[in-house]
């Protein structure tokens, strides 16, 4: 079978692994620094060193797929814009990677990737409408409808962190008004906490800076693990939001399985519980519940990557 190098990079690292038959586990892997500041003519350059050193010698035939921070065009293998890359607008990354390397590039949205990675060897496996939503520092998801990643017509579907769920809500990353992404990501949870302890709430997270860097939703979350009242009523209220928007995406697209990834999604039942009240509350007809599982991603790191070389193989 043919050999696939998978690459999945963000604004922090790079990662590439070679999977010698197109199927996990990888054989070889590189984890790099993105150093995203030094613009994309290095960041590419960094990428084509990750790939390079994950190649084994004499590789005559190999296919490449490539995870990337979206909005992308993946038919025209164009990443349109990538918020945590600063100068990344409009860049060719596909053909860009492909003269250089000398074999085939395939491109794909990281979230979207992610997804299906965990429908084809994740928690997804067997099913074929699958509604994955990765919950970290913004909101990202991906849909599977009757066994197809959808991707609309330039591929720029499904950002199920860009929907407006407040008309009056927050300024979103993407410049948006009211998107779940500005409710309930893990910014938004740590700021709740942050106004919350400024009014002078009693918390075990009150010793700490009120600042972006002191109080970060990894503290919430531990601090709402650990059983602290004003933690759990925050990380409760981003459950709850993101529970009624996901039977909104229900009503949409019908899944047989919800994933979801991300660090906020590995809060546990903290997070679980008031999010699958949420979801059961909101739905307007029992029979989108029959059957339907909400399940943890099972992949963690590795979604976006195995998601690129399912991309890579069937391009
Ligand atoms: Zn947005």
């Amino acid at each position: 079978m043919l050999g696939v190098i998978a690459v999945d990079f963000g604004g922090t690292h790079i990662r590439a692994a070679y999977f010698a038959s197109g199927e996990p586990p990888f054989q070889a892997h590189e984890k790099i620094a993105t150093e995203a500041q030094e613009g994309p003519e290095a960041v590419i350059g960094r990428l084509v060193a990750a790939i390079q050193a994950v190649t084994p010698p004499h590789t005559e035939d190999l296919r490449i797929g490539i995870a990337a921070p979206g909005p992308l065009d993946h038919r025209a293998g164009l990443v349109l814009k990538a918020p945590n890359l600063p100068g990344w607008t409009n860049i060719p990354l596909r053909d860009r990677i492909a003269k250089r390397i000398g074999f085939p590039v395939a491109l794909g949205n990281d979230a979207n990737m992610a997804a299906l990675g965990e429908w084809r060897y994740g928690a997804g496996r067997g099913t074929q409408n699958v509604l994955y939503m990765t919950i970290s520092t913004g909101i990202g998801g991906g849909v599977i409808s009757e066994g197809r990643l959808l991707l609309g017509k330039a591929g720029l579907a499904t950002e199920l962190g860009h929907m407006q769920v407040a008309q009056d809500g927050p300024v979103c990353g993407c410049g948006q008004r009211g998107h779940i992404e500005a409710i309930a990501a893990g910014p938004a949870i740590a700021e709740r906490a942050r106004e919350r302890l400024r009014a002078g709430e009693p918390s075990s997270l009150a010793s700490l800076p009120l600042t972006a860097e002191g109080v970060t939703a990894v503290e919430v979350g531990s601090a709402a693990r650990a059983g602290d009242p004003l933690a759990v009523s925050v990380i409760r209220e981003a459950g709850e939001a993101i529970g009624g928007h996901l039977a909104s995406l229900v009503h949409a697209f019908n899944p047989e399985v919800i994933i979801l990834g991300g660090g906020v999604s590995q809060l546990g039942a903290v997070i679980f519980e008031p999010l699958e009240a949420a979801l059961r509350a909101h739905i307007m007809h029992p029979a989108y519940l029959d059957g339907l599982r909400l399940v943890p991603a099972a992949l963690g790191d590795d979604a976006g990557l195995i998601g690129a070389m399912v991309l890579a193989r069937e391009s």
